[in-house]
């Protein structure tokens, strides 16, 4: 299991799915099902950008982005899990 730090969530991958949990719950998941960037659990909306990574030329990027935009959360080029650097390009 890999981690990246960060001061208030908890960001780690096994080498295939990329969580990143606030202290009561899931705000990021990225795997080869989809992908997940949900609000802040205890909030009112939950899904903020749920999607299948098919469709995606670059799911990671996708992701990456999605991330940065909602939680602020700027995920290291290393928590990347291989399978997606030649997902659907
Ligand atoms: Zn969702």
């Amino acid at each position: 299991m890999k981690r990246q730090h960060h001061p208030l969530y908890e960001i780690r991958t096994d080498g295939r799915t990329v969580w990143i949990n606030a202290t009561d719950g899931l705000i990021g998941r990225f795997s080869p099902l989809g992908i997940d960037v949900h609000a802040n659990p205890g909030s009112h909306e939950h899904c903020l950008d749920c999607r299948s990574v098919k469709q995606l030329v670059d799911p990671w990027a996708v992701f990456v982005l999605s991330m940065r935009e909602h939680h602020n959360v700027v995920l290291g080029k290393s928590m990347q899990p291989e399978w997606s650097k030649h997902a659907n390009g």
